[in-house]
């Protein structure tokens, strides 16, 4: 049996077989075929084509009777353009006229029609993109005798083993992936994020894992003590069962104060959100007993989608988020650039990616980009409780320019007689250390903040917040990262506004209690675990939290501040 262990991320116990993740390079052979293999050719394609159309009637099918009726019309669409005359014909032409391989042949043609679809002013023709590229790609590595499934097409329990996962790929996770293990990330990075919203138990930072590992050895993970085993012996194979089924039976014990408030004994309510990257999520918040949405990362919507997406598709998304009736869906602007990149856009290389052209720097100086996600939202708020929060922000120059932006939208709205809700809340993402040094003066400017410890921690300590090397440096109890927190509580509550925290520091128990009593009045998170902060806001008292706020501001130590919460943890059932 082989021991690992990493950077746990979401808690729990899974016991699955290996599905190694690699991401395979399609490389092209560009010599052109002899006058006499065209017929040859055209037969292979022919022959691929066939197996794509039946590969795809059977994943429709498949999702058709799942219920799942996003996927079956996702594959729906795929059938259609895998029959689409122009793609087919033009590979044809390729071969007979260019003597293009079969490969070359489609991959010029998907190149082609993407091309072509991307330069039409044409919101739906514009989609169709992806489409025609998930299609083409079928096709390549049928030719190309690749093997590989779609995160959609993996139809049993598996545990994921990959060296990292992109953006894109973690938000289209299923049910079937039962445990995510990675060579790289770390608690922050975004699979991890969206590892813990999708409520999947995950290690990352886990260096070694891929040689250690084959496809279907049975392994157990267990996030919760920060251990992999591969070819477990039978008695740890059943010991941990009991474990997996006494975990599972909590889980179901929380299920049962989901209806219940999140307040303290002596009467303080905390807003318990939960953080999403699609709009499909916001049914978890509610469904897990959150009462609303502290952060939506819009930038999922761009990343998986084939070109910026229009403010129609957004809109619909955002809309449909809001219409879940939650108290309120905090949406926050692109937060593109640093370790998140789109597809069809090609960023500049950069030293600093993360001290770089990200997040309002990027949409700023992008106002067509900008305004369209701006006007997509407004609108949405027509339709349910909605705020808008800009992140990164580093002066109150960029606050300015954002509202004014914003208040142009409003006015071409008005004009177009497109509704939106005038009591908009704006906020802003406290995440630079500027910001919080300069917290009175924004406050000025805003509704409400929203402290994102994640990078707030990454640029007050220094500490790369996706460098495992560096990670024990990455600590979120800093006595600086808690004084900066408290400053900022204290800005905002000198002018009665509200802040809420909604970095991954939210999530965690020993972190809760500090930051309630720090005064923080709303805790948004990976919406799986908002049960667990439930049971133990209830279980507390504020003006004791407080007087342990006030403790713990006086310690000169990350250790001594943890020992201290870490007693304090002890005394509540969690
Ligand atoms: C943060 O920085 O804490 C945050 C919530 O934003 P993100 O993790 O998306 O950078
Ligand atoms: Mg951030």
């Amino acid at each position: 049996m082989i021991e690992l262990s990493g950077i746990p991320v979401y808690k729990g116990i899974e016991i699955a077989p290996v599905l190694l993740h690699q991401e395979v390079e399609l490389i092209i052979n560009t010599t052109p075929i002899e006058k006499q293999q065209i017929d040859d050719t055209l037969h292979r394609f022919e022959s691929i084509h066939n197996k794509a159309i039946r590969e795809l009637e059977a994943l429709k099918d498949k999702a058709e009777a799942a219920g799942q009726g996003e996927a079956a019309e996702i594959f729906g669409a795929h059938l259609m353009m895998a029959d689409d005359p122009m793609l087919n014909g033009k590979i044809r032409e390729l071969i007979m006229k260019k003597l293009y391989s079969l490969e070359q042949a489609i991959d010029e043609t998907k190149k082609e029609i993407m091309g072509m679809f991307l330069s039409i002013e044409d919101d739906y023709l514009k989609a169709r993109v992806a489409d025609v590229e998930d299609v083409a790609n079928r096709f390549l590595k049928l030719a190309l005798g690749i093997e590989t499934k779609g995160f959609e097409e993996i139809n049993e329990e598996v545990i994921l083993v990959a060296k990292d996962l992109k953006p894109s790929e973690a938000s289209g996770l299923t049910k079937f992936i039962k445990g995510i293990l990675l060579e790289e990330g770390s608690q922050t990075s975004h699979v991890a994020i969206m590892a813990k919203a999708k409520g999947i138990p995950a290690i990352v930072g886990l260096s070694g894992i891929l040689a250690q590992v084959q496809n279907g050895d049975q392994i157990i993970l267990d996030s919760i003590q920060n251990k992999v085993l591969v070819h477990p012996p039978e008695d740890e194979l059943l010991h941990y069962r009991q474990q997996r089924d006494q975990l599972l039976a909590k889980r179901q014990k929380l299920d049962a104060i989901k209806g219940t408030e999140a307040i303290t004994k002596d009467g303080r309510h905390i807003k318990l959100y939960g953080n999403i990257g699609t709009s499909a999520e916001a049914e978890y918040v509610a469904n897990y007993g959150g009462k609303g949405v502290g952060l939506f990362r819009t930038e999922f919507l761009y990343m998986n989608s084939k070109h910026f997406p229009t403010e129609e598709e957004q809109f619909k998304e955002y809309k449909k988020a809001v219409e879940q009736g939650l108290e309120d869906v905090i949406i926050r602007t692109l937060d593109i650039g640093g370790d998140k990149h789109l597809p069809y856009y090609e960023f500049k290389e950069e030293e600093n990616p993360f001290l770089g052209f990200r997040a309002l720097r990027f949409t700023l100086a992008n106002t067509q980009i900008f305004k369209t996600q701006l006007r997509a939202i407004l609108r949405a708020s027509a339709f349910g409780k909605a705020s808008i929060m800009f992140p990164m922000v580093s002066s109150l120059e960029e606050v300015r320019k954002a509202k004014e932006l914003l208040e142009i939208c409003k006015e071409e709205l008005r004009k177009e007689q497109l509704g939106f809700d005038p009591g908009l809340c704006t906020g802003i993402m406290i995440e630079i250390p500027s910001a919080v040094i300069i917290a009175d003066l924004l406050i000025e400017e805003v509704d409400f903040f929203s402290i994102g410890t994640n990078d707030l921690c990454q640029y007050t300590l220094a500490v790369d917040r996706m460098n495992k090397d560096v990670a024990y440096l990455y600590q979120p109890l800093h006595p600086g990262i808690l004084r900066l927190i408290k400053q900022t509580v204290d800005a905002a509550h000198a002018v009665n506004k509200e802040v809420g925290i909604c970095g991954e520091m939210a999530g965690d128990a020993v972190n809760a209690l500090a930051l309630i009593g720090l005064g923080i009045d709303e805790l948004s998170m990976s919406p799986a675990v908002i049960p667990e902060i439930k049971a133990l806001i209830r279980q507390t008292s504020y003006e004791e939290l407080k007087t342990l706020a006030d403790r713990i501001l006086n310690c000169k130590t990350t250790d001594d501040i943890k020992t201290i919460l870490n007693q304090e943890v002890e005394k509540y059932d969690h």
